[in-house]
C-alpha cells in the first residue's frame, strides 16, 4: 500500500515533532533528511521530509518544498501537510505564505488552512490571535527573535501580508461546534474569495475537529498539532487500521554505545550516571587541537570493552571547562574539532559492530548522521518525551540496520543512557 500522508517540514526538529505526533496517532512514519534520492520504503503510512527552509531565501524555500512535494506525490500520498513552527516563525516576505501558495498551485488546490496551534505546548489561537502560554505572541520572547521577530499576534494579518490570495478567520464560536460547522465556515470563506482559513483552537478536541474538517483538503498547513486530527480521517476511509502498532522497529541487535557532544545540563547528568556504571572515554578538545588522533585512541580503547557492555564516548564538560576551551581555541573551532572526532568515532564503532547508538546533542547528532550516511529515520518507541528510538535509513541495501536515538541536549531523564536499551527489541 502506498503512503497516505506526505509532510514537508521547514526544519529538522520540527519534522521530528511532527513525526512523533503521527506515530502516537497510529501512523507508521519515517522522517527523511532533505529530499530523498531513493523511493519510499514499504509499510509506511506517513513520510516527513525535513528541509531547512524556514529562513532561507523565499525562492529557495519554494524550490525545495516543490521538490519535496514531487517526491511525496511519486510515493502515492493522498494528502499533503506543510509543517511550520507553532510560533508561526516567518517574516513579511515569508516563508510560510509563499511556500503554502506554491504548494497549493502545484496541487491545483484553491483552499487550505493555516493553524500553528499546539495547546499542550501552550500555543493557542483565539480570534485569530496566537498566544504563547498566557501572553500574546507579540509580547513573548519571539518578538526579539534574531531571524524571524514576531511583532504581531494576529495571524490573519500576518499571513495576509505574505500571500497573494486572501485569508479569513474561523472563529472559536464555530470551531467549538465541531467539524460540520467548521466545514460550513470553510465553504462560506471560499464563497467570499478566501484561500486560507485561520481556525481558532484552544484544546486538543478543537484540533481533532479541525483535522476532521480538513479530510478533503489536498493540502493542510499547520504546526504539528493539527496532525493529531488527520489519522482518524484515514481510518474512517478504511485506509488505516484501528489500533495499529505504529512504533515497531525491525529487530536490530549489535553492540551498544553512547556518543555525547552536548554540554547541556541534562546531558551532564546523564553522562555522570553512565560513567558510574560503564566504561567511559573522555574526549579532550586540547588534544584534538594539538593534532592527536583521539578518535583512533578511543577506538583502540573500546576494543575488549564494547563487546561486553555499553560504552560512552563524551566531550561533555562543565561550563567552566567549556569556556576555557573556547577561550583558547575559539568557540567555532572547538565545536568543529569535537564534532569531527565524535563523527569519526561513530563510524569506527559501527565498523566494530555497534548496532544500537545514542547520540546526545543537536549539532553532534547532525555530524554523526552525516558521517554514517543516514538519509532518514524510521520512528520507533519513545524513550523519554520527544526522543524516540529510530532505525537509520542509509540507502545501502543489505547493510544491517542501526538503531539510533538522537537526543537534543536538554532532553531526557538522568537515567536516559541506562534505560534506553530496554525499549528496543533485540
Ligand atoms: P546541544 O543539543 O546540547 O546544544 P550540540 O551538540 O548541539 O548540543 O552542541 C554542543 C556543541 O559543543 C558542539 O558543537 C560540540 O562539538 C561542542 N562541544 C562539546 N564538548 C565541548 C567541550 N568540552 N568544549 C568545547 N566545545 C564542546
Amino acid at each position: 500500500m502506498s503512503v497516505l500522508l506526505g509532510c514537508i517540514a521547514d526544519d529538522f526538529t520540527g519534522g521530528t515533532d511532527l513525526a512523533g505526533m503521527l506515530v502516537k496517532a497510529g501512523m507508521r512514519t519515517v522522517q527523511m533528511i532533505g529530499v530523498p534520492g531513493e523511493p519510499a520504503g514499504d509499510d509506511i503510512d506517513a513520510v516527513v521530509i525535513a528541509l531547512k527552509s524556514r529562513t532561507s531565501p523565499v525562492e529557495e524555500a519554494i524550490g525545495e518544498s516543490l521538490a519535496a512535494l514531487r517526491w511525496l506525490q511519486h510515493a502515492g500520498c493522498r494528502q499533503f501537510y506543510f509543517k511550520y513552527c507553532s510560533t508561526f516563525d516567518s517574516t513579511p516576505q515569508g516563508n510560510i505564505g509563499p511556500v503554502a501558495e506554491a504548494l497549493m498551485q502545484a496541487l491545483a488546490s484553491d483552499f487550505t488552512i493555516a493553524c500553528p496551534a499546539f495547546p499542550v505546548n501552550g500555543r493557542t489561537i483565539y480570534k485569530g490571535h496566537l498566544f504563547v502560554g498566557d501572553i500574546l505572541l507579540s509580547d513573548s520572547g519571539m518578538r526579539h527573535h534574531p531571524l524571524t521577530p514576531m511583532t504581531d499576534a494576529n495571524l490573519v494579518k500576518v499571513l495576509q501580508a505574505q500571500i497573494k490570495g486572501k485569508a479569513g478567520l474561523v472563529d472559536y464560536a464555530v470551531v467549538s461546534q465541531g467539524a460540520g460547522a467548521i466545514r460550513a465556515r470553510f465553504a462560506s470563506l471560499k464563497a467570499e474569495g478566501c484561500n486560507f482559513a485561520v481556525p481558532d483552537a484552544l484544546t486538543n478536541d478543537d484540533l481533532m475537529a479541525i483535522g476532521a474538517a480538513c479530510a478533503d483538503l489536498p493540502l493542510v498547513t499547520a504546526g504539528s498539532g493539527v496532525a493529531l486530527g488527520l489519522p482518524q480521517n484515514f481510518r474512517r476511509a478504511g485506509l488505516l487500521p484501528e489500533n495499529q502498532v505504529a512504533d515497531a522497529l525491525p529487530p536490530g541487535g549489535g553492540l551498544r554505545a553512547v556518543i555525547a557532544g552536548s554540554c547541556s545540563i541534562a546531558t551532564q547528568g546523564q553522562v555522570a550516571a553512565m560513567r558510574d556504571r560503564h566504561p567511559a572515554f573522555d574526549i579532550d578538545p586540547f588534544a584534538l587541537a594539538r593534532g592527536e588522533d583521539v578518535a583512533a585512541k578511543a577506538l583502540a580503547w573500546a576494543k575488549g570493552r564494547i563487546e561486553n557492555e555499553p560504552v560512552l564516548f563524551y566531550a561533555t564538560a562543565a561550563p567552566d571547562a567549556v569556556k576555557a576551551v573556547q577561550a583558547q581555541l575559539g568557540t567555532e573551532k572547538a565545536g568543529r574539532l569535537v564534532e569531527d572526532a565524535l563523527a569519526a568515532i561513530a563510524k569506527g564503532i559501527v565498523a566494530l559492530g555497534v548496532g544500537q547508538l545514542i547520540v546526545a546533542g543537536g549539532e553532534t547528532a547532525g555530524a554523526v548522521v552525516k558521517a554514517l550516511g543516514v538519509s532518514g529515520l524510521r520512528i520507533g518507541p519513545e524513550i523519554d518525551p520527544g526522543v524516540p528510538w529510530t532505525t537509520a535509513i542509509t540507502g545501502n541495501a543489505g547493510e544491517k540496520p542501526i538503531a539510533l536515538a538522537l537526543k537534543s541536549g536538554n532532553f531526557g531523564a538522568p537515567d536516559f543512557f541506562l534505560k534506553a536499551w530496554s525499549k528496543l527489541a533485540s
